[in-house]
């Protein structure tokens, strides 16, 4: 009898619902109070006031954010929010929008449909032919992106992955070719490759972003708060799983290569809102950096890249694949 009593009480105890973090409204936009969210998922909130900053941590992870700003990090990597966090009344708050578009798809991946397996990777190496992309001195971007392209290829390929590319030679594609090739070959991933640059005298600039498609209702990381969007595009319908991916190329990326850790960012890039499947764009260090262009200019850096976006692929099928 006490057996049984200790078993009701134990299925009790596992079946009574999480606290449920409530929604709250002002400046026109839904919010969720952090303390109350944090509970709600079982985080452990610290909060800093004098640096104004906010760690909520669990058994598995690190989240931080930083009043007043879109700066987050999930276990130390730096992921971009669509709005600030705000402080009333004595209270932070996380958008409801970041919480759908980055805290839920990092935290609770959302799973493919049973059987559907990552195994089709289209690489879209940026620029080509007529468009060199960014240029320095003789360099120029697209001999760099198809270089980087062709390593990764055969290093998915030894993973198991079957690899397409947008392009393997020194051709111009369009943007809406590149999204028409993907989409017609029912690629599982879209990786598009790019390398930075923001002119000579930004030398001292330098990093790795990873981007994925900004999100219904928000404006891109770096775009004025007008310049939002409630335009449904194609890739909206994955965009889950493209921030997933986003986050864990940057992961890998910066532990890796110890590159400056500029984050995981949001655009309306072409080739982001056009496929149909989960895509990223990465911006691998900036060939106005002198030293990020002699890695980029290097086989063997370009190797390590590539590794590291390898680790990130079967990272990130893990975590989707049922
Ligand atoms: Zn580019």
């Amino acid at each position: 009898m006490l057996l049984a009593t200790a078993l009701v009480w134990i299925a009790c105890a596992r079946a009574a619902p999480a606290p449920v973090a409530p929604r709250v409204q002002f400046q026109g936009r839904d919010w969720h109070e952090l303390g109350a969210w944090a509970e709600a998922h079982r985080f452990t909130l610290q909060w800093n006031r004098s640096t104004k900053t906010l760690q909520l941590t669990n058994r598995t992870t690190r989240l931080g954010f930083a009043v007043d700003s879109q700066q987050a990090t999930v276990d130390g990597v730096k992921v971009w929010l669509s709005v600030p966090v705000t402080v009333q009344a004595g209270k932070a708050y996380l958008s409801a929008l970041d919480i759908e578009t980055v805290l839920q798809p990092l935290l609770q991946p959302v799973r493919s449909p049973p059987g559907h397996k990552v195994r089709t990777i289209m690489l879209d190496p940026g620029h080509g032919g007529k468009d060199p992309g960014n240029q320095e001195g003789q360099e120029l971007e697209k001999r760099y992106t198809l270089l980087l392209a062709q390593q990764l290829r055969v290093k998915l390929q030894a993973a198991g992955f079957q690899v397409l590319l947008t392009r393997n030679r020194d051709v111009f594609v369009g943007l809406p070719e590149r999204a028409a090739l993907a989409n017609n070959s029912k690629a599982d991933l879209f990786l598009s490759l790019h390398f930075n640059s923001l002119g000579r005298s930004d030398g001292a600039v330098h990093g790795l972003e990873v981007f994925c498609l900004t999100p219904n209702h928000a404006a891109s990381t770096h775009a004025p708060r007008t310049a939002t969007s409630s335009q449904r595009l194609p890739g909206h319908g994955t965009g889950a799983q493209s921030v997933l991916l986003a986050y864990q190329v940057q992961k890998a990326a910066v532990r890796r290569l110890g590159l400056v850790d500029r984050g995981v960012k949001r655009a309306r890039f072409a080739v982001l809102r056009d496929v149909q499947m989960p895509a990223v764009l990465i911006e691998a260090g900036f060939m106005s950096s002198p030293a990020e262009l002699k890695q980029i200019t290097d086989a063997a850096f370009r190797a390590r890249l590539a590794d590291a976006i390898v680790e990130a692929v079967k990272s990130y099928k893990r975590q989707v694949e049922r």
